[in-house]
């Protein structure tokens, strides 16, 4: 289905020349959400997945009710001081400066294939980072699933050698 009529473009924000993807008004569609969630689901159901991953906090939205679907567990990817057990950290480049994810270290069984969730693919350093999170815990990258990728942005090319899916394109 073409999910774009459901996604509201706003120009100028956060700031100046960005054209923001709002995917609130496509979650507020229950039957284009449910739509959205049911083809990651297809997705990966055919990886096979025993856990999904997402980062916080869209990554949330998608990941949670794939998981709930496929009947396995969902483990978030935090910013740093939210996680509160003992955790695994990695760094990765912000549009000013840097910024920090964690996982807890017991979130992940080694050999666990893992999907990746989020709600929007942009330059990836967030995914990148999230990779390097899980397979750090031993976990093995099945499929990373996003419904917006702005390919103008270049994410794909940090993404190389692994399965990404995509419900959305901007050029
Ligand atoms: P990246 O790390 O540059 O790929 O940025 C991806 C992250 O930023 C995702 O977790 C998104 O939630 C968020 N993001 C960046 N641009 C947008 C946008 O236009 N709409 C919604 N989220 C965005």
């Amino acid at each position: 289905m073409d999910y774009k009529p459901y996604i509201t473009i706003i120009n100028d924000y956060p700031e100046k020349g960005v054209k923001f993807k709002d995917i609130t008004t496509l979650m507020q569609n229950g039957e284009v959400y449910k739509q959205a969630i049911n083809d990651i689901v297809r997705y990966a159901k055919d990886k096979q997945v025993d856990l999904i991953v997402g980062p916080e906090a869209r990554g949330f939205i998608f990941g949670c009710p794939v998981a709930y679907e496929l009947g396995v567990g969902f483990a978030p990817v935090r910013k740093a001081g939210k996680l509160p057990r003992e955790v695994v950290s990695v760094d990765y480049g912000l549009e000013y400066g840097k910024g920090v994810l964690t996982m807890h270290k017991d979130a992940i069984k080694p050999g666990q294939r893992v999907l990746i969730t989020d709600d929007l693919l942009a330059t990836g350093g967030t995914i990148e980072a999230t990779i390097k999170l899980v397979e750090s815990l031993g976990g093995i990258v099945a499929g990373i699933a996003f419904l917006i990728e702005l390919a103008y942005l270049k994410g794909r090319g940090k993404l190389d050698g692994y399965d990404v899916f995509v419900l959305t394109k901007y050029e």
